[in-house]
């Protein structure tokens, strides 16, 4: 079945960085599961309450500057959080990227602090 992005999920991708956005439209046509965009560009100020409520640990984000995203788990009209519906996704973003020949990372790849829904352009190749 071949998903397609809502209207909510195009706007949160408004000031995202193109190739990001080539990935995760590419993904949710090969996902099987499907998904929302969360968040994609954060301001200073909700990134500064983030890091208050423990939700995020650095006001280095890339979120600020439009290179990382959030993708949820999205099941019957709601979002979801159950980590095997994030490796289904994280197949169609890895899948996706490899095919546009984008370099990314996903959150979930990370060693502490894992963050399902948090996929972004690394630093190295893409500098702020
Ligand atoms: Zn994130």
């Amino acid at each position: 079945m071949a998903y397609r992005l809502g209207l909510r999920s195009l706007a949160r991708l408004r000031g995202v960085h193109p190739d990001l956005v080539r990935v995760v439209k590419r993904a949710i046509e090969i996902t099987e599961v499907d998904f929302t965009v969360l968040e994609g560009v954060r301001t200073p100020k909700r990134q500064r309450q983030l890091v208050a409520q423990g939700a995020s640990r650095t006001m280095r984000s890339r979120h600020l500057t439009g290179h990382a995203v959030d993708l949820g788990a999205w099941i019957g009209g709601t979002v979801r959080w159950d980590w095997p519906l994030y490796y289904k996704i994280e197949a169609a973003m890895k899948q996706a990227a490899k095919e546009l020949d984008v370099p990314i990372e996903w959150g979930g790849d990370w060693k502490s602090f894992k963050d399902g829904p948090h996929w972004q352009l690394p630093w190295g190749s893409y500098p702020a």
